[in-house]
């Protein structure tokens, strides 16, 4: 495909703006001419040529609009569409975020009543909705863990952490100034009690775990791990990523987590494509509201408003009150399905997920082979042991028949992991193409393995150098355009 560069012809324009009769002084008059740029390469194009470009190159990417994208551990699947206009209505979508209280009185009710709904589906005592993803609201809730302990003049440095858990955790836990310490799991795939109860002790700040775990299997013992933490002062923090599962079933603050994350784009709705716009709200129980960030939302007699009166909160955690869209996307989710249809979320997620379990269970190795909730976690060991066929392999296999792969190589406990999560919205004609197509790639790793290894044969592109994109990223186009590869 042509470069929009090459489509470049000069004087070709996509607008037709009246030539303006205002007089206009030379750019150097306006702006010291040591800052002003002479060699800025732009592509000069028709408006016709400059949609088409774009409309083809989005043709040649994947999302989920286009099909299954069972990702583990990841975005949300089902992204209403009635959700995207709840969002873009103008009171919402064009509010100044300077706006004064009285004008906003929407917008702050709704955030109070999304916090509130939090509250109620999670067991917590508050809610903060000011965290931009999953990992600030990690970061926020361990900063709220850290200032409890100062309060009481505690000393703990340590935090513990599962080998399952996602790599933000630790991030998290390092950042706030803790040295993480890891907790084996058990055979099963849930937290070895023996060793939790050898590592935590009075120096430990708690536990971060995530229920189900990133295996996608349910932590059973999760009393028993709160109370070996709470028994030596610390707390039990919970990471949210995959609430999905468990809607309406169980609440972490029954459980005895003191502070929860969700990731509003991988429960409530919203792609999270690209790295953003996300959102992770921060639940705490009621010993912990006293931490929250600043400012909360509030209701009085009056109507809504901002309250920045807690002398012990740890603060803003971002500007404003955070990715606003998001959370208007979550609180249309959750009124339009209630509280009937968040249960039915969390059934149906686990039902289809069982089902892709059960269906590929005969051809690929399951390492934990339990009933599982939202997401399955297979391993590609078996094909790699007789056929020297990788997980990658077969994951860039599934690009040529039209499906967009699992996760891979997470969690790190499983050698060659494959993550599935199909989401509760896919029918079984869908499940049933994906599941016949992976024990078809399991059949050619056998017979032909050539071809797996040598996949994507049919993508715009084939086999990327992923690590030299990751490394030496080449973001800015500084060859002559002679030099454009054919
Ligand atoms: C996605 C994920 C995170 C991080 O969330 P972001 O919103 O991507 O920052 C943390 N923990 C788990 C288990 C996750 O799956």
């Amino acid at each position: 495909m042509e470069l929009i560069f090459e489509k470049s012809r000069p004087g070709r324009q996509a607008t037709a703006i009246p030539v303006s009769d205002v007089p206009a002084p030379p750019l150097e008059e306006l702006i010291d001419p040591a800052l002003l740029r002479s060699d800025v390469d732009l592509p000069e194009v028709a408006e016709v040529d400059l949609i088409r470009h774009f409309t083809a190159l989005s043709r040649r990417n994947f999302g989920v609009d286009m099909g299954f994208y069972p990702l583990g551990s990841c975005t949300m699947k089902y992204n209403p569409k009635l959700n995207e206009e709840t969002a873009r209505m103008t009171g919402f979508a064009n509010l100044h975020p300077y706006a004064p209280e009285s004008c906003a009185q929407g917008t702050l009710q709704l955030l109070y009543e999304l916090k509130e709904a939090l509250a109620e589906i999670f067991g917590m005592a508050d809610f903060t909705l000011q965290p931009a993803a999953g990992a600030h609201g990690e970061l926020t809730g361990v900063m709220m863990i850290k200032k409890h302990f100062e309060k009481r003049g505690e000393k703990r440095t340590r935090i513990l952490i599962p080998d399952s858990a996602h790599g933000t955790n630790c991030a998290s836990g390092a950042l706030c100034g803790y040295s993480v310490t890891t907790v084996r799991s058990n055979a099963e795939g849930g937290v070895d009690l023996e060793h939790l109860r050898s590592l935590m002790a009075e120096d430990v700040a708690g536990l971060m775990l995530t229920n189900p775990n990133t295996l996608g299997l349910f932590e059973r013992n999760i009393t028993e791990v709160a109370a070996i933490v709470h028994g030596r002062g610390g707390l039990l923090y919970g990471d949210g990523a995959n609430a999905n599962a468990f809607l309406g079933k169980a609440r972490p603050g029954d459980l005895g987590f003191d502070v929860i994350q969700l990731n509003l784009h991988k429960t409530f709705s919203t792609p999270h494509g690209c790295g953003g716009p996300g959102s992770g709200p921060v639940g705490v129980s009621r010993e912990m509201v006293p931490f929250l960030p600043i400012p909360r939302v509030v209701k009085t007699g009056a109507g809504y408003r901002w309250d920045y009166t807690a002398p012990d909160t740890i603060g803003r955690v971002r500007a404003f009150y955070g990715n606003v869209g998001v959370m208007v996307k979550a609180f249309t989710y959750i009124r339009t399905l209630g509280a009937e249809g968040l249960r039915h979320v969390a059934e149906t997620a686990v039902l289809n997920a069982n089902y892709v379990k059960a269906r590929l269970e005969p051809h690929f190795d399951l390492p934990y082979p339990r009933t599982c909730m939202h997401e399955c976690v297979f391993s590609g060991r078996r094909q790699v042991k007789e056929s020297n066929v990788h997980t990658s392999d077969m994951a860039k296999r599934l690009l040529d028949y039209g499906f967009h792969p699992p996760t891979i190589y997470f969690p790190l406990i499983v050698p060659e992991a494959i993550m599935i999560e199909p989401g509760e919205t896919e029918s079984i004609e869908t499940l049933d193409a994906f599941c016949n197509t992976m024990i078809a790639i399991a059949r050619e790793a056998r017979d032909n393995p050539d071809v797996v290894r040598s996949a994507p044969l049919t993508t715009p592109v084939r086999r990327l150098d992923e690590v030299r994109a990751a490394r030496d990223p080449d973001v800015v186009w500084k060859r002559p355009l002679t030099e454009i590869p054919a």
